[in-house]
Order: C-alpha cells, then sequence, then structure tokens
C-alpha cells in the first residue's frame, strides 16, 4: 500500500557516495523525479564529477550545496517542493544531518526522511569503539527526527553482498579471496548479505509506503543468510578450487578496533558485531515500529547472493583478460630503435 505523494520529489543527499549512488540509481530506475545534491568540493573530485555527471545524463537535477547549510537547505527544500530526503552521508559526517534535519523541519515540504542508516539498528546493536561512536551519532540524528515529529524510515538493510573485510568500508567493491580466506571466529554465526542495487530498490519502495512510516525497515532475505565458512565454500564453488582458512580470532578484531585507525578500525568493530555477537540474528523483528522488507514486498525478489558471487567472477575475469592482453601488447610490442650514434668525422679547425 502506497501514499501517494503529491509530485514524490526526491532529494538524495550523498549520491556520489558508495551507498547513495545505488539509492539515486534506484530512483531514477523508479521513475522518481530525482534531485542530488553535490557538495562543492572533495578529495575525490575525479570520480565524483563522473557520477554526478552520469546521475545528471540519466535525468537527476544537481543541486550544489552542503547538508549541514541549513539557510540554503530551507531555500533548496522550498524551491523545489522536496517531499522525500534521502540522506547517504558518510560515517565521518553523521552528525551534519542535524542542521539538515533542522532545515527539513523548517522548510515544512517534506513527508518522509530517510536518515542515512544502511546498516544496522544502531538502538539495539552495541559494538566496540570506534564504531560505537557512528552509532551514537547515527542516534542522536534519529532522537532529533523524532523530536521534531519529522516522519521518517529507518533502512538497516544488513551486509552488503560481498566478502566481509574486515579493514575496507566498501568490500563489494573487491573481488573475494584468492589466496586465502579469513574466517571470523568459528565462522559459524550468520548475516544477511544484500546487493547494493537491492538496497537502493527497496529503499524506493519504502518511501512513500504508509507500513513503513516511522518504522525501522531491517532486510532479512532468506536467500543470502551465510555464515563465513558457507561464504568461503561459495565462492570456492565458484573459482572451482579450495583455499586455504585462517582464523581470525576475536581478539584479533578486537585489537583492530582498538587500533583506531579510520575507517578501519571502525569496519573491524563492527565485524565483531556481525560475526562474532551475531548483531543481525540475535532478535526478532516484531515490534510496533520495526518491519521486514521481504514480507513487505513478498513478490520482489532480492538478488541472490549466488548471482552477485557471479558478478564478481565475471569481474575476475575481465581483468585477468584485460591484464594477459596488456601482457600481450607489451611482449609483442616492437621495441623502440636503439638511438642510432653516428661517426661523424670530425675535422681539427684552427681558429
Ligand atoms: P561515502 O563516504 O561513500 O559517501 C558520502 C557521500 O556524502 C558523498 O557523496 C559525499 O560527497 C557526501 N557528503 C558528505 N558530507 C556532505 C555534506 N556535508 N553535504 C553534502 N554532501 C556530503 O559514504 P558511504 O556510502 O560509505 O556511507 C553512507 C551510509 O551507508 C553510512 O551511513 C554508512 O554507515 C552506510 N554504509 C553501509 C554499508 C553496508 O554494508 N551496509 C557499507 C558502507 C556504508 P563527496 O562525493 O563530495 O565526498
Amino acid at each position: 500500500m502506497t501514499v501517494s505523494v503529491a509530485n514524490g520529489r526526491v532529494l538524495i543527499v550523498g549520491a556520489t557516495g558508495f551507498i547513495g549512488r545505488f539509492v539515486a540509481d534506484a530512483s531514477l530506475d523508479a521513475g522518481r523525479p530525482t534531485y542530488v545534491l553535490v557538495r562543492p568540493s572533495s578529495g575525490n573530485q575525479y570520480s565524483k564529477d563522473k557520477v554526478a555527471k552520469a546521475l545528471r545524463d540519466r535525468g537527476a537535477i544537481l543541486l550544489n550545496g552542503l547538508a549541514n547549510d541549513k539557510e540554503l537547505m530551507v531555500k533548496l527544500l522550498k524551491e523545489h517542493q522536496i517531499e522525500i530526503v534521502i540522506s547517504a552521508l558518510g560515517g565521518a559526517t553523521i552528525l551534519d544531518q542535524l542542521s539538515l534535519v533542522e532545515a527539513i523541519h523548517s522548510a515544512g515540504t517534506v513527508k518522509r526522511f530517510l536518515p542515512s542508516e544502511f546498516g544496522h539498528d544502531v538502538d539495539r546493536a552495541d559494538p566496540v569503539e570506534p564504531g560505537l561512536t557512528m552509532y551514537k551519532e547515527k542516534r542522536q540524528v534519529r532522537r532529533l527526527i523524532e523530536k521534531l515529529e519529522i516522519p521518517y524510515t529507518y533502512i538497516c538493510c544488513n551486509s552488503i553482498a560481498s566478502w566481509p573485510y574486515h579493514n575496507n568500508r566498501h568490500p563489494s567493491e573487491v573481488i573475494p579471496p584468492l589466496d586465502h580466506f579469513e574466517i571470523y571466529g568459528d565462522g559459524s554465526v550468520k548475516a544477511y548479505f544484500v546487493a547494493g542495487t537491492d538496497i537502493g530498490k527497496f529503499t524506493m519502495k519504502t518511501v512513500d509506503d504508509i507500513r513503513t512510516l516511522n518504522k525501522s525497515v531491517h532486510f532479512r532475505p532468506a536467500c543470502n543468510f551465510y555464515n563465513m565458512n558457507e561464504l568461503a565454500a561459495l565462492w570456492e564453488r565458484k573459482i572451482r578450487r579450495t583455499l586455504p582458512r585462517v582464523t581470525v580470532t576475536e581478539e584479533d578484531l578486537l585489537s583492530a578496533a582498538a587500533e583506531n585507525i579510520i575507517p578501519q578500525s571502525v569496519v573491524a568493530s563492527f565485524t565483531h558485531d556481525i560475526f562474532i555477537k551475531g548483531c543481525q540474528i540475535n532478535f526478532p523483528i516484531e515490534g510496533p515500529n520495526e518491519t521486514e522488507a521481504c514480507s513487505l514486498y513478498p513478490n520482489e525478489p532480492f538478488r541472490t547472493l549466488d548471482d552477485c558471487f557471479n558478478d564478481f567472477l565475471a569481474k575476475m575475469k575481465d581483468e585477468n583478460m584485460k591484464q594477459s592482453d596488456e601482457n600481450t601488447k607489451q611482449s609483442n610490442e616492437i621495441p623502440p630503435p636503439k638511438p642510432v650514434v653516428e661517426a661523424f668525422a670530425i675535422t681539427a679547425t684552427c681558429a
């Protein structure tokens, strides 16, 4: 059941980032009028410009500004009559959303706000530091949303479909291991893995669904419920060979977290929470303010982890092919002519 939002204009904040791009693409796929806030400059200018241009080419309207510039955000929200705001700000700028929430409150146009969550239920999960600090910031944003009575949906999509490297915050950009597996603990704790495209797709389904109003939506696709041992076996079937396994103990993960190297230690603390403590599975979804994506949209399939691993295999073959083409090219190249030293007849002259 969806609530018709007059023109359903969506503003995505953080669309040039890892998760935001999936959401922006899904918004465009769904044919929604999609606005994208692009911040003026950052270290990652080239790839960011490329993403922004690709979104614009697909029909997104680019707006320039900072999410934490309250005055500007009020102006943009009103001027473009934005009704849905989705934030995918990264871990380092979670608190920038406090001004955005205030702007949403002042503008009065927004019928649903989805803050930057896209992980676990931060009110429930309790990772060690430094992950805990990020959760405390996300909780702070939640409390302001609730205090100002802004209609919200919290997306708890669990892990992205990939090998869960404990030191990489965007693990789906990396092919699963080819030399050895690092297994956390005894490898038996299960987790849910969701394709990036499905994080975008199901997020967009919730934005005007009355059943998700003021609720946390958990993504628990049964087909993608794996532990580390099963994940390793799945990848081995794809690459048709077995790899050695190395145990990464609870203490190893806690030490990696305690090193406090950002962002790797944040990822280590979440890895500990997922694969040692079982933070994705140690509670039932039954509270009045929570619901589950598969039960909301039973006819809408999730991509399977098996398919996602096929994508990694294809990517690996593609990279191997490029590398072998490059090697062939280099070995076939006619070596550049050696500089010829011409013998000049030197005539002694006397001025
Ligand atoms: P990224 O760092 O990849 O992207 C952040 C985006 O926010 C970029 O587009 C960045 O712009 C933009 N941004 C940051 N600050 C501002 C600001 N003040 N004003 C406007 N734009 C701003 O973030 P991630 O995709 O890694 O993280 C997004 C969310 O997803 C987080 O809540 C994170 O915890 C969660 N996450 C979940 C994962 C999972 O497996 N479930 C994996 C990774 C993240 P610019 O391009 O200019 O830098």
